[in-house]
Order: structure tokens, then sequence, then C-alpha cells
């Protein structure tokens, strides 16, 4: 898809009819990716035309009117994707995220370990997948949220990152991932974080066979699940962190399906932890 700073379609389905409302990216955001901080417009400034107060970062809330996927417009590129993430939850990280954000520092503890949800995920694959799978966990990190992680017959990770695994988990190359059969890819807490996560989509679909389950897994955000058939939602999203995606289940379902996969199922997870609140996700295979 196109790489416009801005986006000019969807980032899900592709369509073109898109509504907008002004938004602000928030200042952490704003200073990890753009340098940008916020600013006080003052009296001495001597402006003639405009208003005095605080400036921050401003973009746009965009909302799809084909699957109802809302998104902040800007599209980061990779270098501004690398200074957003580099040593993420990191030292600097948390420093300049709790000058920001104060309330972040108790909520930071709870990224530390295994997601308890996770175990709800396995009861929905384990039937899906055969006893002992070979497992792709795509932007997996270190691996200690892959599901199934206990009875895989073997665990890769593929994720830009280059951080170390848990026990048990590969971090492997494309070459590898290519070079390799597995029973299940994931991709889980990822696609909200990314620019365009068709293309991401995509090249997974690319390495799936015929009897391969992909599995998508997002946030499922209060704002989507409290009105998931609205096509109202961009009035009401006024600010941009981190998760720069918010997905309904329709436009998980039209992703998939728009890099030739067949939905199959799709998860919902309440009360996940932490920020969590909710989880959803799309299981697809190659069409029949
Ligand atoms: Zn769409």
């Amino acid at each position: 898809m196109s790489k416009d700073r801005i986006a000019k379609s969807c980032i899900c389905c592709g369509g073109k009819v898109l509504n907008k409302s002004p938004a602000i990216l928030m200042p952490f955001v704003a200073k990890r990716v753009f340098d940008h901080e916020p600013v006080m417009v003052s009296p001495e400034w001597g402006m003639q035309d405009l208003q005095t107060g605080m400036a921050y970062s401003v973009c746009n809330t965009i909302q799809c009117n084909d699957c109802g996927v809302t998104f902040l417009d800007i599209r980061f590129s990779d270098s501004e994707m690398a200074a957003l993430y580099a040593n993420y939850r990191g030292e600097e990280y948390e420093r300049l995220r709790i000058h920001y954000e104060p309330g972040y520092a108790r909520r930071a503890a709870a990224y530390t370990g295994r997601f308890t949800y996770i175990d709800q995920m396995d009861a929905f694959l384990r039937p899906l997948v055969p006893a002992a799978p070979a497992i792709l966990d795509w932007g997996g990190d270190t691996g200690r949220n892959t599901p199934l992680l206990q009875q895989a017959s073997l665990v890769h990770v593929y994720d830009i990152s280059n951080v170390a695994t848990v026990d048990g988990v590969s971090a492997v190359s494309m070459d590898i991932v290519k070079q390799t059969r597995y029973d299940l890819i994931v991709c889980n807490q990822v696609l909200e974080h990314v620019p365009y996560p068709f293309d991401f989509i995509a090249e997974m679909a690319a390495v799936m066979d015929d009897d391969t389950i992909l599995c998508i897994g997002v946030p499922y955000e209060n704002l989507m699940r409290s009105q998931p058939a609205s096509r109202e939602i961009y009035k009401q999203k006024h600010h941009w962190h981190e998760h720069i995606n918010f997905f309904s289940a329709e436009s998980l379902q039209k992703m998939v399906m728009r890099a030739g996969l067949r939905p199959v199922e799709m998860i919902l997870i309440d009360a996940v932890q932490g920020d969590l609140k909710g989880c959803i996700a799309v299981l697809a295979c190659r069409r029949a």
C-alpha cells in the first residue's frame, strides 16, 4: 500500500471513504517520534490572530466507513518507529514517560510477567492445532507471551527487537521463517502499533501453507467494544498514544480477507490485565 505521511486509504481494507476529526498526539509520543514538545503560545509572542494557550501536536482521528477501523492519520516512517520503540520500556523510555504521564510509574509493573489472559487464548487455540504444534510468534519479543508455549514442539520468534528469548524459544531470521513449516502463526498485541498492518498480514499469509492457522490478536479498546458497529467513533477519539490503530471485529476480518485468507473464528477475551481491558483475535487460514 502507499506510504503517504497522512493515510489516504484504510489501513485494513483499503477503503477510500474516511471520516475524520481533529485530535492531538500525546506529548510522550510526539517527543519520542518527532522531538516536538508542547508549547505555550503566550501574549509575548505578539500573534495578532491567534488565541494564547498550550499548543500540542495536532493530528486527525480517521475512521474507515467500510470496516470501522479507527486510527491516527499520521503513519510513522521506519526511522520514526525505531525512535519510538528503541529500548522499549527501558530506562530512558520510562523516565520520559513518567515526565509526561506521572501515573505511568505505578502501571509499569504490570508489564513484567506472562499475561494471564494468554491461558484463555490457549484454550481457544488448542483444539485447532496438533498436540505438539510448531509455532511462529511474529513480533513476539522474548516469547514469554507466546500461546501454547508449554506444549509446542518448536517456537520461533520473528521480531525486529532482537531481545534475548525465554527458554525453549528461538529468535529467527526471515530466511529461517521461509524454510520452516508452522502449524500456528501468532501475531498478538503488535498490529495496534504498526503503521501498515495489512502489509504485516500479507507477509504472514505468504509463509502459511494450507494447514497453517493464523491468529491475529489486538487490544479490544473500550471505545470499539462499547459500540462495535458505529461509524461515529472518530468523533469521540481525541488523543493518540502508542496504540495508533483501534480495530473492530469487522476490520480484522476484512483485513485478512484482503490478504487472501478465510476468517474461521473470532476470539473475545474480557478483563485482560492492567491497562489492557479486552482482547480480540481473528483466526484465519488459506482459502479452501
Ligand atoms: Zn477499512
